[in-house]
């Protein structure tokens, strides 16, 4: 199996997705290839992120966390109100643009054939995780 190949199927080995085969296939190539490994790795930590992200809904800790650096901010300043819309902005941007990204390839993978033989190239996919990968949600508020 090529690298290119390997890419583009690998979101969909990471949600174990494939055939026995194709899992075995890929499987074959990371433990050849480092560069795909490494490819693996990054894309297994993004996933893994976003899917922390998704389960805050049950999970009251990050709101939690929000509100209290929410409350600090406002003890500081006695104006509170455009300090909460100066960090509300960007959060609420960041979690958008997060689930739009990561509803957009859970999208993509309803016709798994169709674009495993065709365009997602990793041209298109490299630049999204490696922008997740510079500014993970988590980081992005505690900075
Ligand atoms: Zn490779």
């Amino acid at each position: 199996m090529k690298c290119n190949k390997v890419h583009n199927k690998l979101i969909f080995f990471l949600e174990k997705e494939l055939s026995v085969s194709e899992m075995e296939q890929v499987q074959k190539h990371l433990n050849e290839c480092s560069e795909c490994a490494l490819f693996a790795a990054e894309m297994k930590n993004t996933l893994r992120i976003l899917d922390s992200d998704k389960v805050t809904d049950e999970n009251p800790f990050f709101f939690t966390r929000v509100k209290a650096r929410l409350e600090k901010q406002s003890q500081e300043e006695p104006v509170a109100r455009p300090v909460l819309i100066r960090i509300l902005q960007p959060v609420a941007f960041s979690i958008i643009l997060l689930l739009g990204i990561y509803g957009g390839f859970k999208l993509g993978q309803t016709p798994k054939v169709a674009i495993t033989d065709s365009s997602l190239s990793e041209q298109e996919m490299v630049p999204y995780w490696n922008e997740l990968q510079d500014e993970p949600i988590e980081s992005f508020l505690m900075e």
